[in-house]
């Protein structure tokens, strides 16, 4: 392991990632760093969550001169989410060093961007579209900058931006250092890098790698029909902070964020189809707590940093290993624990194991919770927000009712009903959900089956009933 300091940053930089509360470097960091430091152009591969923001962010403002006025760095990012939160991050990382940090995304009022260019920006982050549109309106001056950074290289690659990111690195002097990041390198992006970069090292960290300890990986048995109440009792036993739960489609995570509400707990969806101001606001509510459960689809949630989430819940076991090393990695990070529960039907049991093998690590199995464990894990819940009104309220006012209560009844009684009251018992409330087929699994077609009528037929749109 490596410490930040060992990478001999300034006072500002060691200042500001003690008050983010980093202790050591992840390995991408570990082996970025030092190589930007030296003015080397980077392409680095790992998944969400190993710390790309600061791999890049931290050389980044170590390189800026806060006296020059002029754009010094641009980091491209495939959305207007992202492009928020790297900018929130880099602004951390310089806050000792006052580095100015400028976020430019579409959607947001163009005027408004020009005034805060005017203001001496020394970094711009910004999504493809928009850095293009203020580098044509002349608003956006591009002749000072000596890093670049392409964030989620293959995102901007599925979002079709690739002649934009072309086209932004053609206006940025050759003299320069381009950083790459991304998590898989479609020859797309091997082109680009052979194209816009000198001489690119190559850092690769590897998923397995990803997998934190201080995740804990469970995966229970259930059959598809039984996957709904199996979660929502999961969720009133552990009774999470934050929760994401991962549907497989888009059709899947609406009637789940439905479905989670109708029994009562404050859930919402985020997937491709939502408006950038929808997705946003889901997110930040998610953030602020005032929906403690997102569902999501791995696309939705890819790249985005949404920490102190303690839960994830695969509802549908993930299409790959990667997707998988994805999701969970939302949760346990930056020294916290979480913990992930994969649904497995019995048919995507081998799916299961692929995951293992290649993750490296055996997820523990869970059985199935009964409703009596999960009124037990509520009971838990009432019983502890009892006890800390017992610590922490003043209850003068409340105790001589409380003693007229007790001389005309026993107080076992009394305290079972405070806690029947205070207990949310669990919600049976029937639900309805598209039946999702199992994954695609290597299997012998039957005899006399129609050519198409696969697992992964979408034909079967069979409703279901939860109860
Ligand atoms: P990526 O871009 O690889 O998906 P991020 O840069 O968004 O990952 O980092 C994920 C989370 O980990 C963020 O909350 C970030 O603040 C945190 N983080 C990054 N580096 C460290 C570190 N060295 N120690 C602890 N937390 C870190
Ligand atoms: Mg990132």
């Amino acid at each position: 392991m490596t410490t930040f300091q060992e990478l001999g940053l300034s006072q500002e930089v060691m200042k500001a990632i003690e008050r983010m509360g980093f202790e050591e470097t992840t390995p991408i960091q570990a082996k970025t760093i030092p190589l930007s430091l030296q003015n080397k152009d980077v392409i680095g591969q790992a998944q969400t969550g190993t710390g790309k923001t600061a791999a890049f962010g931290i050389p980044i403002v170590e390189k800026v001169d806060v006296k020059n006025g002029a754009i010094q760095a641009l980091v491209v990012a495939p959305t207007r989410e992202l492009a928020i939160q790297v900018s929130e991050e880099l602004y951390k990382i310089g806050a000792v060093k006052r580095v100015r940090v400028l976020p430019i995304y579409g959607g947001q009022d163009i005027e408004r961007q020009i005034r805060a260019l005017k203001k001496h920006p020394h970094v711009i982050v910004g999504t493809p579209g928009r850095i293009i549109d203020h580098i044509q309106r002349g608003t956006l001056r591009l002749d000072h900058v000596h890093t670049v950074v392409l964030d989620e290289a293959d995102e901007m690659l599925n979002m079709g931006f690739i002649e934009d990111i072309e086209a932004i690195l053609s206006h940025v002097p050759t003299e320069r250092q381009t950083l790459l990041f991304s998590a898989t390198m479609p020859d797309p992006i091997r082109r680009i890098a052979e194209r816009f970069m000198n001489e690119p090292e190559l850092v690769k960290v590897k998923a397995k790698e990803m997998t934190v300890p201080n995740i804990q990986q469970y995966y229970l048995e259930v059959h598809e029909k039984k996957k709904f109440d199996i979660l929502t009792r999961l969720l009133d036993i552990q009774a999470p902070e934050l929760a994401i739960v991962f549907g497989r489609t888009k059709r899947r995570v609406d009637e789940l964020a439905e479905a989670l509400n109708l029994r009562g707990y404050a859930a919402e969806g985020i997937h491709g189809d939502l408006s950038q101001a929808k997705r946003l606001s889901v997110l930040r509510k998610f953030k602020e707590g005032t929906i403690e459960i997102l569902v999501a689809t791995d696309v939705a949630a890819r790249g985005l940093d949404i920490s102190g989430v303690t839960h994830v819940y695969n509802f549908d076991i993930p299409q790959d290993p990667e997707s998988y090393v994805h999701r969970i990695g939302r949760t346990g990070r930056a020294g916290k624990t979480g913990m992930a529960m994969t649904f497995v039907t019995p048919r995507e049991i081998g799916q299961l194991h692929h995951i293992e093998r290649t993750t490296k690590r055996k997820m523990e199995r869970m059985k199935p919770p009964t409703l009596d464990e999960a009124l037990e894990g509520q009971q838990r819940v009432a019983i502890e927000r009892l006890l800390n009104v017992v610590e922490t309220e003043n209850l003068s006012f409340y105790k001589r009712a409380a003693e007229e209560l007790l001389e005309e009844h026993d107080s076992v009684t009394i305290v079972a009903a405070c806690l029947k009251m205070l207990t949310r018992e669990p919600d049976t409330t029937p639900v309805k959900l598209t039946e999702e087929p199992p994954l695609a699994v290597k299997r012998e077609k039957k005899r006399g089956g129609r050519p198409d009528s696969s697992t992964r037929s979408r034909t079967k749109k069979r409703r279901m009933t939860a109860h």
